[in-house]
């Protein structure tokens, strides 16, 4: 494991980025998660916009909380606001307008809020649309313990990442009904995508100095998609002697999660499984207020939390903006902002340790703002 991360699983560490003969080497923790960085760093160079969609639900809270948090400590982008989500649908327009994919497209970094889907009907997923337009197909999850905080699994020191492919399974959308008593959903795992994805997951594990890379599926039932998708990551992991790579079932995978989580480094799989098991992480290392993501496409990389639009505490002032945030700090490694990515990364190590000021959700009474203040002042210290 890289030195300087081992280093942080005690309170009150801090984190340096540093710098190899290799080139830049991220610290693992919500590290650098983009293989086309020269590309995105000439990007960055002539043009500093970066597209911001607060969406809908907590969303617009934790955004603003966020970019206070950034403009603080220094980071000035010019912030392109786009419409998704329930404000887009309120004005006539789909929940992700072709309009707000064509200026991500342009732009080529995006900091994303939650937005609303609704259970059963309703309007479509605006995430599935942006990650097919965009062909995110990698969606980077870390789930890492974070020294002194107060949950069910502080003993365990996890630090572990979920990569899930991010267009195709299940989630490709494709349903119908034969009859009115039936209904059908097609499950879509094709060779080239597992391929990508499967190398994306050992180039991240190397790039971080991980140990293993592990995948995560249920081939023992469904033997052509999942057995292509467990083949192909075999084949893939012939490439990376380095690295350990073994498969678990996945709901093998669920119940090691949370007896021996610390065992699991890289994760690899398929979209519904990721969406799940990514979830779960979250509750290992104190729950969705603190689990950040990022979508990696060729192209363009949308930065996001796991959560949703907590519909049940959006408007009051309470959301927990840790997990967005954290995506933050993925988006600054990205774009090559690696002292401003410790600073805030810091600072989140330091108010979440001391469990003093933090939001209810991590059993503290701070509102989103107050816990953002906070922030601050612990990143200026
Ligand atoms: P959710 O993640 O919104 O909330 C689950 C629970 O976690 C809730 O009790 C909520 O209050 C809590 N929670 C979530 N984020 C929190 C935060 N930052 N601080 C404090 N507590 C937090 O999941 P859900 O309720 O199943 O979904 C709500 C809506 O969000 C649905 O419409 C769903 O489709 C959508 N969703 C969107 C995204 C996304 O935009 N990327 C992801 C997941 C779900």
């Amino acid at each position: 494991m890289d030195p300087v991360c081992q280093a942080n699983t005690f309170p009150g560490t801090t984190i340096r980025s540093r710098t190899s003969p290799l080139g830049p080497k991220p610290c693992s923790v919500y590290g650098n998660v983009d293989e086309t960085r020269n590309r995105v760093e000439q990007q960055r160079m002539a043009n500093s916009k970066i597209a911001v969609i607060p969406g809908d639900g907590i969303g617009p809270e934790i955004t603003e909380t966020t970019l206070h948090i950034l403009n603080e400590i220094g980071f000035h982008a010019d912030w392109v606001f786009l419409e998704a989500g329930l404000p887009a649908i309120e004005r006539g327009l789909p929940p992700m307008p072709p309009e707000t994919i064509e200026r991500i497209r342009e732009i080529g970094v995006a900091l994303k809020g939650p937005t609303t889907t609704p259970s059963g009907g309703g309007h479509p997923s605006a995430n599935v649309a942006l990650r097919k337009a965009l062909d995110l197909f990698a969606n980077v999850r870390p789930a890492k313990t974070l020294p002194g905080l107060k949950n069910l699994f502080e003993g365990k020191n996890i630090d572990l990442i979920v990569v899930r492919e991010n267009t195709e399974d299940l989630y490709a959308g494709i349903e119908f009904k034969p009859d009115p008593d039936m209904a059908l959903a097609m499950k879509v795992i094709t060779r080239p995508g597992s391929t990508r994805l499967c190398k994306y997951a050992f180039e991240l594990a190397r790039r971080q100095s991980r140990k293993r890379v592990t995948a995560v599926h249920k081939a023992n039932i469904m033997k052509m998609t999942d057995g292509m998708f467990l083949e192909v990551f075999h084949n893939v992991a012939s490439g990376y002697p380095e690295l350990h790579a073994d498969d678990v079932i996945v709901d093998n995978c669920c119940m090691q999660l949370v007896t021996r989580p610390e065992r699991f480094d890289v994760l690899v799989t398929e979209n519904l499984y990721g969406d799940i098991v990514s979830d779960l992480c979250a509750g290992l290392v104190g729950g969705l207020g603190l689990a950040p993501g990022a979508n990696i496409g060729e192209h363009c990389a949308v930065f996001e939390a796991v959560h949703g639009s907590a519909p049940d505490i959006a408007g009051k002032g309470i959301a927990n903006p840790t997990a967005l945030l954290l995506s933050s700090v993925m988006m600054l490694r990205h774009l090559g902002h690696d002292e401003k990515a410790d600073r805030v990364q810091n600072a989140v190590l330091k108010v979440c340790g001391e469990g003093i000021y933090t939001t209810q959700d991590l059993g503290g009474h701070a509102s989103t703002a107050e816990y953002g203040e906070n922030i601050i002042k612990a990143a200026k210290l």
